[in-house]
């Protein structure tokens, strides 16, 4: 099979054959069908992340259809639609027992510490294939395992509260998500901002109420004056950039030392930064990294009922070997682009 591995820091990913894994009694083996390009993917593709070992099929965002299972698998079939959840937990730790397998202490990644899903065939354990209806189009469920999920779980641990208003920085892959989350969970307003237009207009039709352009907006003034003064009640910072995340800090505070909401912190800081001490006054700031195993099943059945429409999340669709270009596209940051996905293997 064809796969994309990472070999060395700061060098292109090498996409070569190698062998298809063989299974154990609790694992399945999924043909992937779609598998998204996300943020992460470009970090590792640029040295700022290693992963745990080299070489490493890299990907995290996958789907496709079973193909095998072992002997022990019970929860899927071979010809079941399937998405990959990319957090392998042990079930039984102290964190898994609480339900927060994402934080397990005995966690591996896969397309960190295990191979990935820029591959042709992929094993995993049975309980890491989340079966889907053959109703919901399969590259549907390579972004559900991520961009969809992610921004899911940063506005759950977000308290979000019906009326809210909620400020997303960064309308990208997780950001539009975190928009199209936000309005399903009864803000009572949603703006967005972005650097891209496009992004934006697409924010608006993802459930964003105002868009925000800081190349052209007083940002802060506006936030401060859509919520009488008061700061946003929640703002998550999908960007990544210092600049948001010092900007971010600021729209939960509002206008007096006394006032301040919920941060969250999706988009991965790479750069230290200093915020103002008063920033967070009674207020909240946490980062949210990755959803657990309950809310995947959760956003599977929401989507499989008709309750969320991704039909424009994903904006290009590439083969295999083409993944420097797909890499390329989603570090660009150009119009247009939303979720990159990889559908062809050979
Ligand atoms: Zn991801
Ligand atoms: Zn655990």
């Amino acid at each position: 099979m064809l796969a994309a591995f990472y070999k060395e820091k700061g060098k292109p990913f090498v996409v070569e054959e190698t062998d298809i894994p063989r299974i154990g009694p609790d694992e399945v083996l999924v043909e992937i069908k779609a598998a998204g390009i996300c943020g992460t993917d470009v970090h590792y593709w640029k040295g700022e992340f290693e992963p745990a070992h080299i070489p490493l099929i890299i990907g995290h965002e996958g789907a496709g259809v079973v193909k095998e299972v072992g002997e022990n698998v019970k929860n899927i079939s071979v010809n079941d639609h399937a998405i990959i959840h990319y957090v392998v937990s042990c079930g039984i730790c102290k964190n898994c027992l609480e339900g927060n397998d994402n934080r397990c202490r005995n966690r591996k990644s896969i397309g960190h510490d295990v191979n990935g899903t820029f591959a042709q065939f992929i094993k995993v354990p049975a309980r890491n294939a989340v079966k889907i209806s053959r109703a919901v189009p399969i590259e549907w469920g390579a972004i559900i395992g991520c961009a969809v999920s992610t921004a899911y779980h940063a506005v759950r641990v977000s308290g979000l509260e019906p009326g809210d208003t909620a400020v997303v920085f960064g309308a990208g892959g997780v950001g539009l998500h975190a928009v199209m989350w936000a309005k399903f969970f009864a803000a009572g307003k949603v703006i967005a901002i972005d650097l891209i237009d496009s992004k934006l207009e697409k924010a608006k039709r993802y459930g964003a109420d105002i868009i925000l352009n800081p190349m052209r907006d007083d940002i802060l003034e506006i936030i401060n004056k859509e919520t009488e003064g008061f700061g946003a009640d929640v703002v998550i910072e999908c960007s990544g950039s210092t600049q948001a995340m010092i900007q971010a800090i600021k729209a939960i505070k509002g206008k007096n030392l006394f006032e301040s909401g919920t941060l969250v912190s999706v988009g991965l800081q790479t750069k230290p930064f200093q915020f103002e001490y008063w920033g967070l006054r009674e207020g909240w700031a946490t980062v949210s990294g990755d959803h657990t195993l309950s809310e995947l099943h959760q956003i599977v059945k929401l989507v499989e009922n008709g309750r969320v429409n991704l039909s424009e999340s994903i904006t290009h669709r590439i083969q295999l070997t083409e993944i420097a270009r797909g890499i390329k596209l989603v570090e660009s940051k150009e119009e247009h682009v939303e979720r990159v996905v990889v559908n062809k293997f050979t």
